[in-house]
């Protein structure tokens, strides 16, 4: 995790020419900075911190969200419970001088940036600046719109991504960057930066009203990547509260981007208003042209940043084996040459460190000797965290015949997500009916510091999600990182990553049978049948093929599924291109 440091910011210096303003509504920073939810916020961080180690010449806006996304707290009946999160901004951030102003509702909220730098590995700096508009000047309820990640209703949300959009465009105007070469927008949430840019070319123009040209000249400007195929991740919103929230402004030009009944879709103005745009893996960008037929979609498939991603052990290990991997990720392709005995040292040292983390936070007793599988993420129901408790007793008959295994879960529900909080109370349940025959443990309060430990410390990466939801993922890869295999359904990019046997083992096959066709037994079955006749005799009796397999995750798939060969695919295609 990047550590935070002193910063030195010298307000005079205007921003460089020609860079690259990415907007998200979340980034991951480090751990303990709670602006991140979950994978959005972490492909962020790690864009940016690729960006640097490339010299990417990049600009990141977000928002502050000084109570964060919540810390949670899970019962003994797997009930979670939600908190604001406490957390001192000026330890890990510094305010800067310029203030800008947005008309929200007809008021005129002002909004202050506080800086943060990311530093690349050779030194290379990108600034991050989190909107703040809780100064004494606005109106309670407008001092709260920078305080949650994900909280409120549709209004408090538009009101957000005003700020985000255009509040983040105006700031970046008073930092100085005046000549920006293209706005990333991750995922909907940014796209009413779209507006701004607008009624920018249009004053430029002396023009009232943008026209036609002025569109053509912001979608130039504009990028745009989209993050998921499920309807609730594409904020949709009444054309009456944008009315409200925006003011009185000609929505001409953007008559695209409504639906006919009246909502604007954010995603549908992102794609209407950007030269490029992208989904996240091969298959997420085949089923983002079917949901959105008449726009030209790319895909780019995310990855994960290196270094950050990499356990110290495995760190180590190749700094002596493949010096230079963190300037050039390519190069860990040489991992089919590290001994094998020295990734098995490296491995017991992270998975220890997973072990004692476990029996720390929750009590579980878990055996460091025993094999490992892990799944943290995002607890919602299309990533069907509890699919592996199908049959129970089906678990334990393989656990007494093919070796014991134990199982280590994280991950939050969002608030309002009733049937993710269903998925941790399932787990919870099956923890309680397994026992000591497959013990089972639920770390509460994901975060990235615990991502690198579940990732790096497990034998086996789990992922069972319902084709085709699941865009891309990104903790399969920051398991391959670790030389750490992953036993998942093809979606997303696993599909890109799976050679089976060869980087770990499939759920199903690969033909795509998307959800309505898609049969849990089915699924459980097949993943039972892996566990039970491949990897768990793989790992107890042929240890040696094992770690075969967990060099080729590492050599195919940590080389490749990095934010580095993601950033280098941005630039020739959507950046400079
Ligand atoms: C990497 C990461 C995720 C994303 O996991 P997926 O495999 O994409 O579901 C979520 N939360 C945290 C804290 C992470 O570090």
């Amino acid at each position: 995790m990047p550590e935070s440091q002193p910063i030195t910011v010298r307000q005079d210096v205007p921003g460089p020419e020609r860079s690259i303003a990415y907007f998200s509504m979340e980034i991951g920073l480090e751990s303990r900075m709670p602006t991140y939810s979950g994978g959005l916020g972490v492909l962020a961080g790690d864009t940016v911190r690729a960006g640097a180690d490339l010299n990417i010449p990049m600009v990141a806006v977000s928002l502050l969200y000084r109570k964060g996304y919540f810390r949670q707290e899970i019962d003994g009946e797997g009930r979670q419970t939600e908190s604001p999160v406490g957390w001192a901004v000026e330890e890990f951030l510094l305010e800067t001088p310029p203030r800008v102003s947005v008309s929200i509702e007809g008021r005129a909220v002002g909004l202050r940036a506080w800086k943060y730098v990311v530093r690349g590995a050779e030194g290379f700096q990108v600034p991050v600046y989190l909107l703040d508009s809780d100064l004494s000047e606005n109106t309670a309820w407008d001092r709260a719109l920078t305080h949650s990640l994900y909280g409120g209703d549709a209004r408090y949300r538009l009101c957000q991504e005003t700020l985000l959009g255009i509040g983040g465009v105006r700031m970046l105007r008073a930092l100085g960057y005046r000549n920006l070469l293209r706005f990333h927008m991750n995922e909907g949430h940014a796209s009413l930066l779209t507006l701004e840019l607008l009624d920018e070319e249009a004053k430029n123009a002396g023009r009232g009203v943008p026209s036609k040209e002025d569109v053509e000249s912001v979608r130039q400007l504009c990028v745009f990547t989209t993050h998921t195929p499920v309807p609730a991740g594409h904020d949709k919103f009444p054309v009456d509260l944008v009315a409200r929230v925006l003011g009185p402004r000609d929505l001409d030009p953007l008559r695209d981007c409504f639906h006919d009944d009246g909502v604007l879709n954010m995603t549908c103005l992102a794609l209407s208003l950007s030269h490029f745009v992208n989904g996240v893996a091969k298959r997420h960008g085949e089923v983002s042209r079917t949901m959105f037929a008449n726009y030209d979609i790319d895909s780019i498939t995310n990855g994960v940043h290196a270094a950050t991603w990499t356990a110290p052990p495995f760190q180590e290990l190749f700094d002596r084996y493949i010096p230079g991997w963190r300037q050039d990720n390519f190069s860990l392709r040489y991992a089919l040459s590290i001994p094998k005995p020295e990734v098995w040292k490296a491995h017991l040292s992270a998975k220890k460190r997973l072990i004692e983390h476990v029996n720390q936070t929750v009590r579980a007793g878990l055996d460091p000797n025993v094999f490992t599988i892990g799944f943290a993420r995002r607890a919602t129901a299309y990533k069907r965290g509890d699919l592996i408790f199908h049959d129970m007793e089906r678990l334990k008959r393989i656990s007494s015949r093919a070796g014991s295994f134990q199982m280590v879960f994280a991950g939050k529900a969002h608030p309002q997500d009733e049937g993710g909080k269903e998925i941790i109370r399932r787990i919870f349940q099956a923890k309680d009916r397994l026992r000591s025959a497959v013990p089972v443990a639920y770390l509460p309060d994901h975060s990235m510091e615990q991502a690198l430990w579940a990732t790096s410390g497990s034998d086996l990466w789990l992922n069972t999600p319902l084709p085709p939801l699941e865009a891309s993922g990104t903790s399969g890869m920051k398991a391959a990182l670790n030389g750490v295999p992953s036993l998942s359904v093809p979606d997303g990019w696993w599909l890109e990553g799976h050679i089976e046997g060869v980087t770990g083992w499939s759920i199903g096959d690969k033909t795509p049978v998307h959800r309505e066709g898609r049969d849990p037994a089915s699924d459980a079955a097949s993943l039972y049948g892996k566990l039970e006749n491949v990897i768990l005799p793989q790992f107890y009796r042929a240890p040696d093929s094992f770690i075969d397999v967990m060099r080729h995750a590492v050599a195919l798939n940590g080389s490749f599924f990095t934010t580095q060969r993601m950033m280098l695919q941005y630039v020739l295609h959507a950046y400079f291109g």
